[in-house]
């Protein structure tokens, strides 16, 4: 089987959860967030390499915080200024055998085995694979004083994990950084890359806010995974 790796994106500041905590690193339903994604990779990719990119400042808090609960082995990297630097850094720290290649935001510890199962499957004749969700809002363009109507049927809302060949994924991430670059797939589609759809989950959210944890909680019981 080809050998695949995981880069969990945990680098960034996460200041919206208004806590003295990293928010990657609060405890959700008796685990750390970003070890509850950990684990649910280690248990849907067995044998994958899992890299987690955490600010530098903060790896030394969380191997303490690790030590003392039931976590994948991993190995942990310092991120840079951009998610881009962060992937790129990810990158690296992954050995040259890896194929496949998924990048997670490691505040979407709500992901399922089934959706990474799904992603990982489809890359395997796409080479690049994204999971996306419909959208049941309304959305409109600001122009100047005006605003336009986008026809929802048109949108998607984009999630992780987003899958690739590792070959495509390390020829991507040679191209300078553009601010256009919001997630990988924009990355790996500046090569002129098809980027392929398959269902995302709703519940598969960046837990950002206080609230977003309570709810969290609440769903994790309700699943009985907590
Ligand atoms: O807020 P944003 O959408 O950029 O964050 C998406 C993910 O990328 C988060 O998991 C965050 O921790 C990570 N990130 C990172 N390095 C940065 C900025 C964000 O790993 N410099």
């Amino acid at each position: 089987m080809a050998k695949r790796g995981v880069i969990i994106v945990a680098g960034g500041s996460g200041r919206r959860m208004q806590s003295a905590i990293p928010k990657q690193f609060l405890i959700l339903g008796g685990l750390p967030v970003v070890a509850r994604t950990i684990n649910t990779f280690a248990e849907a990719m067995p044998g994958a390499e899992i890299v987690v990119v955490l600010p530098k400042d903060d790896i030394e808090m969380w191997r303490n915080l690790a030590a003392r609960f039931d976590v994948a082995v991993h190995r942990t990297v310092a991120g840079g200024k951009e998610r881009f630097d962060s992937v790129k850094c990810g990158l690296e720290a992954l050995s040259n055998e890896v194929e496949y290649v998924a990048v997670h935001d490691g505040v979407r510890a709500l992901v399922s085995k089934k959706l990474i199962i799904r992603t990982m499957l489809d890359v395997e004749h796409s080479g690049a694979t994204i999971p996306v969700v419909d959208v049941v809002d309304s959305y409109r363009r600001v122009e100047g004083e005006d605003s336009v109507i986008v026809p929802r049927s048109e949108l998607r809302i984009v999630q992780t994990p987003q899958v690739f060949r590792a070959s495509l994924l390390r020829e991507a991430y040679l191209q300078p950084f553009s601010a256009s670059f919001t997630d990988d797939a924009s990355v790996v589609e500046g090569l002129g890359h098809k980027i392929s759809l398959v269902n995302g989950e709703r519940t598969n959210l960046k837990l950002t806010t206080p609230d977003d944890l309570e709810w969290a909680e609440w769903w994790l019981a309700k699943e009985g995974r907590e």
